[in-house]
């Protein structure tokens, strides 16, 4: 229980999503669409799903959802269709075979908890439905999306929430991200403020609430001035808990995605204000909100390892805390120093790069954050100055890499040496990974020692 934080499911997550992008065509929203889907919201969390394609087809594709969801939640409405699952694909196509425009299906949500992978749909709040569109847009042949448009329409009553829309019906959507999104339908009314549309489950403790309410505004204020720019993209927010059963248990889960995030709160040590639960929800949500400004670099590929992001989100969340006011330099330092001892115990096991391999998620944070303070102790700057300066370079290559982060800690350090020595941090597995951790601190110091004159915090 002294690790109460469960942040796993948010490690994959991002960036598998980021790869996506890359993935689909980013010209479609030019193209007529080849496919309609139009998504009718009963009022619980169930949905009618109408797909109208352009041509006929032989079979409908979409990426796999774990535990066979389709096939045990998803009622083809006309006889004579099938669904089946083969080589981490599923189909829909005519039992018989034969070609085919319009298929109905009726889509109920899920009471399994997905551990790697966006819920396609659940119940949120009293009559609301939270669904996950990249779970019902299906796949092209070569493995991006198909050129589609959705319709969403809310029961009576409700709305549908998508970015910063709200309407009683939305008609020809395309995510602004062209990315899958999440979107809302249901009664709830969303707050909206200058930065963000935000969804709270009135299910949700009142002091989480008024926690939220108040973060939100002034972390985005402190990210912004950090990071130099404000989101594209009004993001969406979607808060919701369940803070029923162990009093002990304090789970916080965020999952990421371009432009949205949603934490879900689990555990009864919710349920009451305490300084811990505080705290947790603090730290972890402005991590996920960095995420919003870190997308506007993606990674090239899922080659890409994810330590990059992740522990440089937890280094900004740092910078961000001191930068609110929340913590002084002595908080700052000892948040470093945890995740050095954390790191150098993750890689006992293994190598940073090998980590994610051996599902050892810490250490894609802290061993990350560890590489982030480094490079900003050479750099003589801070790790969002690092990232403001990735962004640019990722946005002219259309997507960062391993590599190209190397070339940029040399090229911002003008130390070669400290380049290769974080990479060869990142790449091999230590026989003592706390002094090896104690080289890259000194490689960075040296680093930061050679330039002349030294850069200006
Ligand atoms: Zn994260």
């Amino acid at each position: 229980m002294d690790r109460p934080v469960i942040r796993i499911l948010s490690i994959g997550l991002f960036a598998l999503a980021a790869f996506m992008v890359f993935a689909s065509p980013l010209t479609q929203g030019d193209a007529p669409p080849d496919l309609r889907i139009d998504i009718r919201h009963s009022g619980e969390a169930n949905l009618r799903v109408v797909y109208e394609w352009r041509r006929a087809q032989r079979r409908m594709i979409f990426q796999t959802v774990a535990e066979g969801y389709r096939k045990r939640q998803w009622t083809i409405v006309p006889d004579g269709f099938e669904i089946f699952s083969e080589g981490g694909a599923d189909y829909i196509r005519r039992a018989g075979g034969g070609r085919f425009r319009r298929v109905e299906i009726i889509a109920r949500p899920d009471n399994i908890r997905l551990d790697k992978e966006y819920q396609p749909l659940v119940k949120y709040g009293e009559r609301g439905a939270l669904l996950y569109t990249g779970h019902f847009w299906p796949m092209i042949k070569s493995g991006g999306r198909v050129n589609a448009v959705f319709d969403f329409t809310p029961a009576p009553a409700g709305q549908v929430v998508a970015f910063g829309d709200r309407a009683m019906r939305i008609e020809n959507w395309r995510s602004p991200e062209d990315h899958p999104a999440f979107v809302y339908m249901g009664p709830l009314a969303p707050v909206e403020t200058q930065d963000v549309m935000a969804l709270v489950d009135p299910g949700a403790p009142q002091w989480i609430a008024e926690e939220f309410n108040t973060l939100v505004p002034r972390a985005f204020s402190a990210l912004s001035q950090l990071f130099g720019f404000t989101p594209e993209t009004k993001p969406n927010l979607f808060l919701s808990a369940n803070v029923e059963g162990d009093a002990g248990r304090l789970s916080y889960a965020g999952d990421a995605l371009p432009s949205q995030f949603q934490i879900m709160l689990r555990g009864g040590a919710w349920s009451r204000p305490n300084a811990k639960a505080r705290e947790v929800f603090i730290h972890s949500t402005i991590h996920e909100a960095t995420h919003l400004w870190q997308a506007a670099a993606r990674p090239a590929s899922d080659e890409t390892p994810e330590w990059i992001h992740e522990g440089a989100a937890d280094a900004i969340t740092a910078e961000a805390r001191v930068a609110l006011g929340d913590w002084n330099g002595a908080a700052f330092e000892r948040n470093a120093q945890r995740a050095r001892s954390e790191c150098a115990s993750e890689l006992e096991t293994g190598s940073l790069n090998g980590a994610a391999a051996r599902q050892d998620f810490r250490a894609l944070y802290v061993c990350g954050h560890v590489i982030a303070d480094a490079v900003a102790l050479a750099e003589g700057a801070r790790v969002v100055d690092f990232w403001r300066a990735l962004i640019e370079k990722a946005e002219r290559a259309g997507g960062y890499t391993e590599t190209m982060v190397y070339d940029l800690i040399e090229e911002r350090t003008g130390d070669a040496e400290f380049a290769q020595a974080v990479r060869y941090f990142a790449d091999t597995p230590l026989a003592q990974p706390g002094e090896e951790i104690e080289k890259l601190m000194t490689a960075a110091r040296t680093a930061a020692g050679q330039r002349r004159p030294a850069a200006s915090l």
